[in-house]
């Protein structure tokens, strides 16, 4: 038996197993289903590569590293930096981030640094940009791009959990322009792993072969088990659980209930992935950019759409 079991070969499993390899610790992950990556998966159809989960990420120092590591620096794959983003607002796509905003909106966002309250205990996200920003920045900015990126409503997301240093900033400065000036004056202090060579250009990457590069080269370099349905927490000296919290209340219900009655609390949103193909010709002007996202209050049943054929290279044969 090894030190270690991770239960769950999505991305959270799979990175660990990599950080305790390179810990020289003995982990095995134990798997459900027959495939690593969870909710990452890239399919190949037709000519097409299609994700069916996360389609990009950002860089961040960590998975800079991992990816370095596992020598797949090569393999990344960053859309034009200065592609537009776009917000569907009164039946138009506006670029973001003024587009979708009025006059009276774009003031309201300068006034920031006169608002004078502060947050109080565990504010939601939409109060909290309501009454920083006003309540069009909010809606046409902050929760679009937020229920894309959480598939959430910013009434029920916690601005702590979310933005946990821009509550700080709000507290420490009083306002987040005033926050942001003060940074511009200060040396960066950071704790992240020097990286050992430069950091690609772009906002947000992927890999040649789709998002599933990443855990399906992970899982080649360390010990995972396939279709493991009953792995229970302390078949080793030390269980990770990585997996969703519903799936976690199941493994944890008999040894901790009082931890699976906690978890039991955490929602998770429904979602649905469509994959559509359109003729080059049938749009007006070609599709540049990252996609749009929609604002509920805008009529359209959809949290957003990616221009995946725009963003990346090799997502879709000549002419669709
Ligand atoms: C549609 C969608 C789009 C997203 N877009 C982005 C994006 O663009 N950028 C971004 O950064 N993030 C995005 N995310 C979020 C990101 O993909 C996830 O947060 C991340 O992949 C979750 O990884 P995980 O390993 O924590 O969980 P999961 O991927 O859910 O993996 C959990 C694994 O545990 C296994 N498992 C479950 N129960 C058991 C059990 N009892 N025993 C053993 N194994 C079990 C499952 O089979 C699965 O393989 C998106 C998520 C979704 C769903």
């Amino acid at each position: 038996m090894p030190d270690v079991i991770i239960i769950g070969a999505g991305i959270s499993g799979l990175s660990c197993a990599w950080k305790l390899k390179k810990l020289g610790i003995d982990a095995a992950v134990l798997e459900a289903s027959s495939r690593a990556g969870g909710v990452i998966r890239t399919e190949n159809v037709n000519g097409y590569q299609i994700e069916w989960g996360p389609n990009s990420f950002q860089l961040a120092p960590r998975a800079f590293q991992i990816i370095d590591e596992l020598g797949l620096y090569e393999e990344l794959l960053a859309p034009d930096p200065h592609a537009p983003r776009y917000v569907f607002v009164n039946g138009r796509l506006r670029k973001f981030p003024f587009g979708p905003l009025s006059f009276g909106g774009i003031i309201r966002i300068l006034g920031e640094p006169f608002v004078r309250s502060k947050s109080a205990t565990d504010e939601s996200v939409s109060g909290f940009f309501r009454r920083r920003f006003g309540g069009q920045a909010h809606d046409r900015l902050v929760a679009p791009l937020l229920t894309g990126m959480y598939a959430a409503n910013t009434e029920h997301l916690s601005m702590a959990a979310v933005f946990p240093r821009m509550v700080e900033m709000e507290r420490e400065y009083g306002s987040l322009a005033g926050a942001m000036l003060r940074s511009f004056t200060r040396r960066s202090n950071s704790s992240e792993p020097a990286p050992s060579r430069p950091k690609p250009r772009g906002s947000v990457f992927s890999f040649h072969g789709g998002m599933q590069v990443l855990p399906a080269k992970i899982a080649e370099n360390v010990n995972v088990q396939y279709g493991v349905n009953h792995a229970r927490v302390g078949d080793a000296p030390v269980t990770v659980l990585a997996v969703p919290t519903y799936r976690a209340v199941e493994i944890l219900e008999q040894p901790h209930s009082a931890i699976a009655n906690l978890l039991r609390k955490v929602r998770y949103a429904p979602m649905v992935i469509a994959a559509t193909s359109l003729p080059e010709d049938s749009v007006k002007e070609p599709l540049r950019g990252f996609g749009f996202l929609a604002p509920r209050n805008q009529g359209l049943h959809l949290l957003g759409t990616l221009f995946s054929s725009a963003l990346f290279t090799g997502r879709a044969p000549n002419e669709r």
